[in-house]
């Protein structure tokens, strides 16, 4: 039987990056780990790649508005989570691709922040049928190494506190390829959900918005007995 491992996992953290594809991506995948992490003191880093500029069926409205919408309710659960710093890259939804690019900005922020720790996206699951959850968890994994190294795109090192990228540690969420690391976030999970629903534009009908998740989360708990659960895998790095 496949070893499996609990918050424990995240013992040796001490400053996490989450590369997200759209805003409340980190909410709902891992806002119960990162409130765990925060309450201990753990300084966690919030990328969104894109700006979630298509995230509604309201055709009236329009993708700049939308934009500005996003982007507050992006602080106010950061708030809620104790996430130090909320970074967006400001391309558009629904055309994120994993260039080099993109690739680049991603880089810069392993070394201005100094994270240690990497949660993205499994860019590996054939069931991820967003192309913008593939790409951003392809291009945080691809940027991982050229970060650590002095002549990839050495004007990035000269920012203020910068220096190179000393990431060691990644997981992934958003897989059903045989997850090892499962989160029991049921003590917390009040404050997940409140974050969640800081994204008022995503999710205007309150709780009633949020029975998948939470459908979601109890299907994880059971692989561990837990009321609810977040899973990740755990990337074999060095
Ligand atoms: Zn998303």
């Amino acid at each position: 039987m496949q070893e499996t491992f609990d918050i424990q996992a995240f013992a040796d953290v001490q400053r996490l990056i989450v590369v997200a594809a759209h805003p409340d991506d980190l909410e709902t995948l891992c806002g119960g780990t990162v409130t765990m992490l925060t309450q201990r003191g753990v300084r966690v880093f919030s990328v969104n790649c894109t700006l979630g500029d298509i995230g509604t069926q309201d055709a009236a409205t329009t993708r700049p508005a939308l934009a500005t919408t996003r982007l507050l309710e992006t602080e106010e659960a950061a708030a809620i989570l104790g996430i130090e710093q909320v970074h967006s890259l400001g391309h558009h939804d629904g055309e994120l691709v994993a260039d080099l690019e993109l690739r680049a900005q991603i880089a810069r922020l392993y070394r201005i922040t100094q994270a240690d720790t990497l949660i993205t996206f499994d860019p590996f699951w054939s069931g991820q049928i967003h192309p913008d959850h593939r790409a951003a968890g392809q291009a945080a994994i691809d940027a991982y190494m050229p970060a650590k190294m002095p002549l990839y795109r050495p004007e990035q090192l000269r920012e203020p506190g910068a220096g190179l990228g000393c990431l060691q540690r990644v997981f992934l969420f958003s897989t059903d390829r045989e997850p090892d690391v499962f989160v029991d976030v049921s003590s917390v999970y009040e404050t997940k959900l409140a974050a969640c629903l800081a994204h008022r534009s995503q999710f205007p009908q309150d709780m009633k918005s949020l029975d998948w998740l939470q459908g979601m989360d109890e299907e994880h708990g059971k692989a561990i007995g837990a009321p609810r659960a977040e899973s990740f895998r755990r990337m074999m790095v060095w």
